[in-house]
């Protein structure tokens, strides 16, 4: 995680920086205003803000969707869990399913699901370093890197070892502080 931290999430900060240097518009923007507006980038610049800011964002995203071991879902978040996936069992095979169906690099996430369609919380995943908020969907509330960075150095080609350690440490406290935001 600390190579991870310093070095992949390091270069998408500094590639992000090189792509909008010169660029005064947006400049003052924070990370979360820029991955909403990547469509309006100039389209010379337009994939390297697409990838870099999502690459920022969706890190520092995943940095605080984690904790120490011990936290539950609970509340309302949990009876959403429950109306959604039946139990949290149910979340958790669920999740992994499509993180590990994630062909390619790309992220898994837990979203607020869409407004009137019956069930509170949905799954979608997205390719490189794509996310949710650029295609003008729901901000997530729980979110899980899935490229092989994340995972190869300590668990080689077994994704689905690393997504069952990784739920270990998710920080269901602040995927709370996340679905009640929403
Ligand atoms: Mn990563």
């Amino acid at each position: 995680m600390t190579i991870h931290h310093t070095k992949h999430q390091q270069a998408y900060v500094d590639n992000l920086n090189k792509a909008l240097a010169g660029k005064p518009a947006w400049q003052g923007l924070t990370i979360e205003e820029v991955v909403k507006k990547v469509k309006d980038a100039p389209e010379v610049i337009r994939a390297a803000v697409r990838n870099n800011s999502g690459g920022v964002w969706n890190h520092d995203f995943f940095w605080s969707v984690m904790a120490k071991p011990g936290t539950t879902p609970k509340g309302e978040l949990l009876e959403a869990i429950k109306a959604s996936f039946g139990d949290e069992a149910g979340f958790q095979k669920a999740f992994v399913a499509a993180a590990t169906g994630r062909f390619g690099s790309g992220w898994a996430w837990l979203v607020p699901g869409p407004a009137g369609k019956g069930k509170p919380l949905a799954i979608v995943t997205s390719q490189n370093q794509d996310n949710p908020l650029m295609e003008g969907g729901p901000r997530p509330v729980l979110g899980v890197d899935v490229w092989e960075h994340a995972y190869y150095l300590k668990y080689r080609n077994l994704r689905a070892k690393y997504l069952e350690a990784w739920f270990t440490v998710v920080n269901w406290d602040a995927v709370a502080a996340n679905f009640a935001k929403k």
